[in-house]
């Protein structure tokens, strides 16, 4: 079965479905809008696969629309990277990019038009008195004493504006719809405001922007867009959707639906939050394998598949609720057990000699990549005389239960040998430098001769032929699940999200690509860090364990 006919229904669909088998539509138009002012997070996921998944499933069409109307806080940088994440998932937007801004000129003329009409006058009261006027959800607002213009004195006025003859803050354009009406929004909300800042994509030529309200419903309508879905927080702003396309002279007649955000435990999903985070050095940068970003989940070793199968299992729905993290980890997991090669790496070393294996001597053991899937072969691992195993993974006593390495007992190296520990070594402080073995060469593959049992298994590295490699651990960006409703978020940061070791890998992951996730034998899924490694310094980032170790924690 495909990912598509897998793709389970949701209330957009059967609005679709409905929509389509009334003829109301013959085919299914879709966009994603995001700002460029921040890199695409998780919760962007979620409405990609939404948006781009309808279009595929409905062979209709869906748009990546730039909504660029607030150039101060807008960048290419974002545009590029925006345009990067949504290919990146798996995901072709139809036609050309869509940028707000090609709409400007179309949307002066529609404001013209409201103008004219006598549905849209220029206020020369400042921000703030806007604001008071506004009235609350208790007390209705007042009308502003310019609210009664001329349409004549509101053309010339708002062309005064767009040529630059009013400061900024000194006069905007409204609509003129109710300051009486139980929806905030839809009192004289404010269209146009004048911004004298250089814009991305149209440079100078204008310094009058619109606003979100009006730019948005208008886009979808010159775009053709059937079904503009978005998040509940606009509900109340679908009264202004409809309203201004009610009132311009406009063919299509789109329709807004509202659906839940993603949130996600341990993280924040606002772009200012995230934007914050970078700003302040708090992560190292937007794509740090902590952040929830789009790209940050990339480094950090996350599959598109496993996103868009995150996205499926969480659904669509009205209600707000908050995800575990533990779920977008399972996806991953569940993606890497099946798919990703296994190799060995010993992130926190203590040095194994095996006294009866010859000094130099290197044997080439060949291990199966994957312990069920033999299509996935297999690779030359390198045995030696001097070998790193974890350091945990050696006692000097211990019971039963421990099935490791024990000073005077047995256990076997992973794809190897049965070895024995005979003695240690310490070094002043009396922390063990060194564990000397004895193998048992008939041990290659096959249980010990005698019938004596050996339970464990650990993992090893060569010493002599493995690499050394840089280790990072990650965990939960923050200590608390919800931090967004800490008055101080970024207080509540877990100062042990990142811990660098310094392990040693087995000489094949010096082949290792950015986009191929390994499971390092007993430790976890990791894969090269995109942009820290080197050849001669091998960087690996641990995208997720091997078990969902918080949720024990937390019923602990
Ligand atoms: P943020 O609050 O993170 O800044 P935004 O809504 O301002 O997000 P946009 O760039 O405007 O970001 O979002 C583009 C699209 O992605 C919008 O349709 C928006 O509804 C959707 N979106 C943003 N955040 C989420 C989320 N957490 N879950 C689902 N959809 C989201
Ligand atoms: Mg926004």
């Amino acid at each position: 079965m495909s990912e598509a006919e897998a793709r389970p229904s949701n209330f957009i669909r059967q609005i679709i479905d409905k929509d389509l088998a009334d003829g109301k539509h013959t085919s299914v138009h879709t966009r994603f809008p995001p700002e460029p002012n921040g890199y695409l997070h998780i919760g962007h996921a979620k409405s990609i696969c939404l948006n781009f998944g309808i279009a595929q499933d409905y062979q209709g069409q869906c748009n990546l629309r730039f909504d660029d109307t607030n150039p101060e806080k807008e960048d290419v940088e974002y545009v590029e990277s925006i345009k990067n994440d949504v290919s990146w998932l798996g995901f072709d937007w139809s036609g050309d990019i869509c940028y707000s801004s090609n709409y400007f000129d179309k949307l002066y003329d529609y404001a013209v038009e409201l103008i004219n009409k006598g549905l849209a006058y220029v206020d020369e009261l400042s921000p703030e008195q806007i604001r008071e006027y506004r009235g609350s959800l208790t007390a209705p607002g007042k009308a502003s004493p310019y609210r009664d213009r001329s349409a004549e004195d509101n053309l010339a006025l708002f062309e005064k504006m767009r040529a630059g003859d009013f400061a900024e803050g000194k006069a905007c354009l409204r609509a003129k719809i109710d300051m009486g009406s139980s929806f905030m929004v839809m009192r004289d909300p404010v269209l146009y405001r004048v911004r004298f800042a250089e814009h991305h994509q149209t440079g100078n030529k204008w310094c009058i922007y619109p606003m979100y309200d009006f730019t948005h419903c208008i886009s979808d309508a010159l775009e053709g867009i059937t079904h503009s879905l978005c998040t509940l927080e606009f509900q109340d702003n679908r009264r202004l959707y409809d309203w201004v396309l009610e009132n311009i002279t406009i063919d299509c007649q789109p329709h807004q639906y509202e659906f839940s955000r993603l949130n996600l435990e341990y993280t924040v999903m606002s772009k200012r939050k995230l934007s914050q985070l970078v700003s302040e050095n708090l992560v190292n940068g937007w794509d740090d394998p902590r952040m929830p970003t789009i790209s940050g989940l990339r480094r950090r070793g996350f599959t598109p598949a496993s996103i868009r199968e995150f996205c499926k299992r969480i659904g669509v729905t009205k209600q707000e609720n908050m995800i575990e993290f533990g779920s977008l980890e399972s996806c991953i997991r569940d993606d890497l057990n099946e798919n990703a090669p296994r190799a060995m790496s010993v992130l926190e070393p203590v040095k194994v000699v095996i006294d009866n294996f010859t000094a130099d001597a290197v044997e080439t053991l060949n291990i199966a990549n994957h312990p069920n899937k033999p299509e996935m072969g297999s690779r030359e691992v390198p045995f030696t005389r001097e070998l790193w195993i974890e350091r945990d993974d050696f006692r000097e006593e211990a019971n039963k239960k421990y099935k490791r390495l024990v000073l005077g007992k047995e256990v076997r190296l992973r794809g190897a040998y049965v070895i024995k520990a005979e003695r240690i070594e310490k070094d002043a402080e009396g922390n063990i430098t060194t564990i000397f073995c004895s193998y048992d060469d008939e041990t290659l593959g096959k249980n010990p001769a005698d019938g004596r049992k050996v339970k464990g298994v650990i993992h090893w590295v060569s010493a002599d032929k493995g690499l050394p490699a840089q280790i990072r651990l990650y965990d939960r960006l923050f200590t608390v699940a919800n931090p967004a409703a800490e008055d101080n978020f970024a207080a509540t940061i877990n100062p042990e999200s990142l811990v660098e070791l310094n392990g040693f890998v087995e000489p094949s992951l010096a082949l290792a690509t950015a986009d191929q996730g390994y499971q390092f034998e007993r430790t976890g899924y990791f894969c090269i860090d995109s942009k820290d490694s080197q050849p001669d310094a091998l960087v690996f980032n641990r995208t997720v364990g091997l078990r969902d170790t918080w949720a024990k924690i937390e019923t602990n």
